[in-house]
């Protein structure tokens, strides 16, 4: 009997390898120009014509290969790296598998030149799809050349899925930059169609950075260093001023392997607590170095992820690494200039002598007869704004006003409070605001103008929402309350299912990274219930056709872009459910930002909106969406 079970042939394997291997013209400068480097090389130009379409070459000046290796090089599983599986532990080079040129040749036209420093003649080996077309003795310089022309020549669907040579070669420069900022002490080169794109001399970490992203780099970085026995970092991060809206120039590396990690991002995101306004990013050097031993990166040949034996150690070390440069190079403090000054005394009155506040207390207020502060005018805070307060028909029949509505928070309220006391601006909480009298201005005016005053709301530094209320004075920030809105209106449509969908004209066709498209169809379904409407959705790109009603085309693709990054990072936050981090993060893409102004409608509207949420007193990110500044708090501002 013959059996049924046969061997594929090589080529054939080879070409399955290589779909893993090889993706676009940048795996194949990664997979060339990290050879290049293990092989010990002081010296590494990089040549590529066409994106890398038509030709990538790298050159060295490292060990280079005797005869047999140059041959055997190409077979698959052909590695001088490790020979037993033990080494897998104690990796040192960039390679390991003996993959990556058997994949390359079995797609392009490959032609070697490579020479021992100790032998006269080298050898010069062409080969294409797989097949050694020939072999020879070569003249040759100390080292190895190898040009990789035509790639994917033989899978042409493989080729027509190449995007653009702008896409492409902004892959091969990132590949490029990961490599050339982990070795400084190589010179390397880079020509793109004949001009030089990078030309980047033998230097130390910091020149390295600076000769890659040139302008000022210099004076935005601060070294961080930090040395135990688990790890030890070295590397810059940038001052908070110099953030960034985008992501982009954030590196880690792993025994000088570039890695890409949501954790130990998260652990310098928690050291900028604080210094960075929302959604600024900094950008980052950094380099750890930990025994091979304690670290897995036999996760994938291309991927970038690896696994570290002690994670949490790693994130606190990290974090703190960084606080404490942060620290010590008087970057934190700066944050405390953003004090308003318009809060503080001003000076001439500082040392004049106050008179003590009096107190005027309404006798006849009975705290447990509820009617009555509810129909009559009320004389404490503790009461409503007023029976016809114009917000009464608001919604919720038993809201009739937003400080009967945050009332019943007091403890939280008191509690946020408290916290921003120590910018000198706020009440000591709730409690202490009933004792304030009205029995002034209800002489005064009659009702309805008392209450056309109360209602009235401004925006400060189109930032906050000031609106005075019987006891003094709330405070909202106009972006956590818009955040908490929005969030608590994407949480329930997810779970009613019955989100409304606006139709578009012409559909949105948005283009991701595999890694982003994966999570898009994971998310696919969560997405609908918020009102999105997918056409269609390839490995490359979604084709959207009906959108929320909160969002507008033009923010669609910046809202997806924050949702994928954010769970990208793998945020470790209480999140409890995807539910939750879509909504949380479309909330805060959606909402209105400080610096928007808003009429005195909206303003009045998210007010409204907000005290008809369920948790009003903080925003999804549990940061306090109002204070109180209560009169008391006032009349001891006036008493200095
Ligand atoms: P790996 O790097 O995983 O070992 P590769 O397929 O990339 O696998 O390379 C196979 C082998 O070819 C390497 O182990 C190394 O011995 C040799 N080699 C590849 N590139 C070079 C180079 N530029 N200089 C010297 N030797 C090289
Ligand atoms: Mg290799």
């Amino acid at each position: 009997m013959s059996s049924i079970i046969q061997l594929l042939p090589d080529h054939v394997a080879n070409q399955i390898a290589a779909g893993e291997v090889v993706q676009r013209p940048a795996s194949v400068v990664k997979e060339l120009v990290e050879n290049a480097v293990d092989a010990g090389a002081s010296d590494i130009k990089l040549i590529i014509k066409d994106a890398g379409k038509t030709l990538v070459q790298v050159i060295d000046n490292g060990k280079g290969m005797g005869v047999t290796d140059a041959r055997l090089c190409f077979a698959r599983h052909a590695t001088s790296k490790i020979r037993l599986a033990e080494d897998l532990f104690s990796l040192d080079t960039k390679g390991f598998r003996g993959e990556a040129l058997a994949s390359i040749a079995a797609i392009a036209h490959v032609e070697m030149k490579t020479k021992e420093e100790q032998e006269e003649l080298g050898t010069h080996i062409v080969i294409e799809g797989s097949k050694f077309v020939s072999q020879e003795a070569a003249v040759a310089p100390k080292g190895t050349s190898f040009s990789v022309k035509n790639l994917f020549f033989n899978i042409p669907a493989r080729r027509n899925f190449l995007k653009s040579d702008t896409v492409e070669q902004r892959h091969i420069v990132d590949e490029f930059q990961r490599v050339a900022l982990a070795h400084p002490n190589i010179h390397f080169t880079f020509y793109h169609n004949g001009s030089e794109m990078f030309n980047l001399p033998q230097s130390n970490f910091r020149q390295r950075i600076v000769n890659i992203f040139a302008g000022k780099t210099n004076e935005k970085l601060v070294p961080i260093q930090e040395s135990t026995e688990i790890v030890g970092i070295q590397g810059f991060v940038c001052k908070p001023e110099f953030a960034k809206k985008s992501r982009g120039e954030q590196f880690f590396f792993v025994n000088n392997r570039f890695i890409k990690s949501g954790y130990l991002h998260h652990a310098v995101m928690g050291a900028y607590e604080g210094l960075l306004k929302d959604g600024m990013q900094p950008s980052y050097f950094i380099y750890l170095d930990v025994p091979p031993n304690t670290i897995d990166i036999n996760i994938h040949p291309t991927k970038t992820e690896i696994k570290f034996d002690d994670e949490h150690a790693l994130y606190a070390i990290l974090r703190s690494a960084i606080k404490h440069s942060l620290g010590q190079f008087n970057v934190a403090p700066v944050l405390d200039f953003e004090r308003d000054s318009e809060l503080d005394t001003p000076y001439h009155y500082k040392n004049q002598g106050g008179s003590f506040p009096t107190i005027q207390i309404d006798e006849t207020f009975n705290p447990f007869s509820q009617e009555e502060t509810k129909q009559s005018r009320p004389l404490t805070g503790g009461g409503s704004l007023g029976g016809g307060s114009s917000y009464s028909s608001y919604k919720k029949p038993d809201t009739s006003s937003w400080e009967s509505l945050y009332v019943d928070l007091k403890h939280d309220t008191a509690a946020l409070s408290g916290g921003v006391d120590d910018r000198g601006m706020v009440s000591g909480g709730m409690e202490d605001m009933q004792f304030e009298t009205e029995i002034v201005t209800s002489r005064l005016f009659e009702d309805h103008e008392v209450e056309k005053v109360v209602s009235k709301t401004y925006q400060l530094q189109k930032k906050y929402i000031v609106n005075p209320i019987k006891s003094g004075m709330l405070i909202v920030d106009q972006n956590r309350a818009h955040q908490r809105v929005l969030y608590e209106q994407f949480l329930t449509s997810m779970t009613v299912h019955q989100a409304a969908s606006q139709q578009l004209l012409f559909p949105l066709n948005l283009y991701y990274s595999s890694a982003e498209m994966e999570l898009i169809s994971e998310l696919k379904e969560s997405l609908k219930t918020t009102g999105f409407v997918f056409e269609e959705t390839d490995d490359e790109h979604v084709v959207i056709s009906g959108l929320p009603v909160n969002i507008s085309e033009s923010e669609v693709p910046s809202v997806l872009g924050q949702l994928l990054s954010d769970l990208l990072d793998g945020i470790p936050e209480n999140s409890f459910s995807q539910n939750d981090s879509i909504a949380k993060s479309m909330a805060k893409s959606l909402a209105v930002k400080s610096g928007a102004y808003l009429t005195e409608k909206e303003q009045e509207n998210l007010i409204n909106d907000l005290f008809a949420c369920k948790d009003p007193n903080v925003s999804p990110f549990q940061k306090p969406t109002f204070i109180t500044l209560g009169v008391e708090d006032l009349d001891k501002k006036f008493a200095i």
